[in-house]
């Protein structure tokens, strides 16, 4: 078994990782606020997640990675504009039906990047769940750090932060803290540390849900911290292996569900993992509708480029660095992907052997150039060099057969759809290109060099191209 290492921000240190049951990993993902188009900052989170997923399936075996993620669908945004959208619907008939909307698009882009779908998906506004909240409110409550005030609940921060550290995963000075302010916004800023909202009263025209609690009739929605708490509980148990998502959910997300846990679950450490990954830049600007820079994967599609790109581009960069995009990066990352995927397609056509490995699934991986492949992933997910070591390979004089069953077990990490190039490619190649293939390859068996050089042009004019390597012709698309 080969070791593993991860940044835990908890710890603030690389270390070695351990799953709580040997041989299983549970994660949890913070998934999209489902009221828009998810843009490509939010995306890079779930390429990490989903990268993160894969190399600990590289390592432990498929079935024995859970991954589970949320959709958050009733928070804030979720409720104001499923009234502006649907305001002639019941409000929960309305949230039900824009938020389902949204979190369509998300599992269609999240495909289009190669994301894996979750094995667990957990909707917050699903009426079980919710019961599930409202339970470990309960315990909160009874424990002695909640208390109810105009009908909502909020977490008692000075009370809690007397016993247990409170800013664990981001520093913060308690010495401020001021008994009885409160902060009902789901979101607020670090220096901004107060009692924050378990259960939210309903407001008029709001969806809400009836909650009983010290004999009060408390009619509300889930705060969206307690959400997390609650379903990673319910899909995971507790305490559990590793929690992910992007620097801003820190704090005060991430930090509150900790210590909601602690309370209402009795735990000690909920859990032991924590990665998050780094913010993302455009033009070295931060991303936002005003700045006009807000960019979706449509935007990609629409400037015809492939939204694997994208992914190839969040490989080149380490999650836990700040990512600058600019279409000239992107557009480079395009290049570097054809590249990529032109060496696997000629690497395919090229071998036979290569090709019923990945049909039947053989396995012919040169562990010489799988071990750095594998030492660079299992670094905290050090995918340049593992990048650097995939092109070690496909540079090296292995044989073909081989260096094509070593990337697309690669693959299995990368995500990048190489598997499949070959069959793609057997199904493209036009019959008038196969023509002028062998007429190339005729003129050059008569060492018509001429010839050969003219039909190599014409070939490329219809966006192919003609190799010569020691295995003969090879004919792959541009
Ligand atoms: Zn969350």
């Amino acid at each position: 078994m080969n070791k593993l290492y991860f940044y835990n921000t908890l710890t603030r240190q690389k270390e070695e990782f351990k799953p709580i049951d040997n041989n299983r990993v549970g994660v949890y993902t913070c998934g999209p606020t489902v009221y828009n188009y998810a843009h490509i900052g939010n995306l890079r989170s779930y390429v990490f997640a989903d990268l993160l997923v894969k190399i600990l399936r590289y390592n432990f075996g498929k079935s024995n990675v859970r991954w589970v993620m949320n959709i958050t669908d009733v928070e804030d945004k979720t409720i104001r504009d499923s009234k502006i959208k649907y305001p002639d619907l019941a409000p929960m008939e309305a949230l039900k039906k824009f938020t389902a909307e949204f979190e369509g698009i998300f599992w269609l882009d999240t495909a289009k990047l190669n994301i894996a779908k979750p094995d667990f998906i957990a909707h917050a506004a699903d009426a079980a769940y919710v019961k599930k909240m409202q339970a470990l409110i309960k315990n909160i409550f009874k424990a002695g750090y909640a208390y109810i005030k105009d009908g909502s609940v909020y977490f008692d921060v000075v009370k809690y932060s007397k016993k247990y550290k409170y800013g664990l995963l981001v520093d913060i000075d308690v010495s401020k803290l001021k008994s009885g302010e409160r902060v009902d916004d789901d979101e607020y800023e670090k220096d901004n540390v107060q009692d924050f909202v378990l259960w939210k009263g309903q407001k008029a025209g709001e969806p809400f849900w009836d909650f009983e609690l010290d004999g009060q009739k408390l009619p509300g929605r889930p705060g969206w911290h307690i959400e997390c708490s609650a379903m990673g509980e319910a899909a995971l148990g507790m305490p559990f292996d590793i929690h992910t998502g992007g620097v801003d959910l820190k704090f005060p997300h991430h930090e509150n569900e900790i210590h909601q846990s602690v309370i209402g679950y009795g735990v000690k450490k909920p859990v032991n993992y924590w990665l998050h990954n780094e913010h993302l830049l455009v033009d070295g600007q931060r991303m936002g509708k005003r700045f006009n820079n807000f960019y979706t994967l449509k935007d990609l599609e629409e400037k015809n480029l492939d939204p694997l790109a994208y992914r190839f581009l969040c490989l080149q960069t380490g999650y836990g660095k700040v990512m600058n995009f600019t279409w000239q990066a992107l557009e480079s990352a395009a290049e570097g992907l054809r590249h990529l995927q032109n060496q696997v397609r000629g690497l395919n056509s090229s071998s036979k052997l290569g090709f019923f490995a990945r049909i039947f699934g053989k396995s012919q991986v040169n562990s010489k150039f799988k071990n750095p492949f594998l030492e660079a992933i299992n670094d905290d997910l050090n995918m340049p060099r593992a990048l650097a070591a995939a092109q070690e390979l496909l540079k090296s004089d292995l044989a073909d057969e081989e260096k094509l069953a070593t990337i697309i077990d690669f693959d299995k990490v990368l995500g990048l759809g190489l598997k499949n190039l070959g069959k793609i490619e057997k199904t493209i190649i036009p019959d008038e290109i196969e023509k002028l293939a062998k007429a190339r390859l005729e003129a050059r068996q008569n060492k018509n060099w001429q010839e050969a050089d003219r039909l190599r042009l014409e070939i490329e004019k219809f966006g192919y191209l003609a190799e010569d390597t020691k295995n003969g012709q090879r004919i792959s698309k541009k």
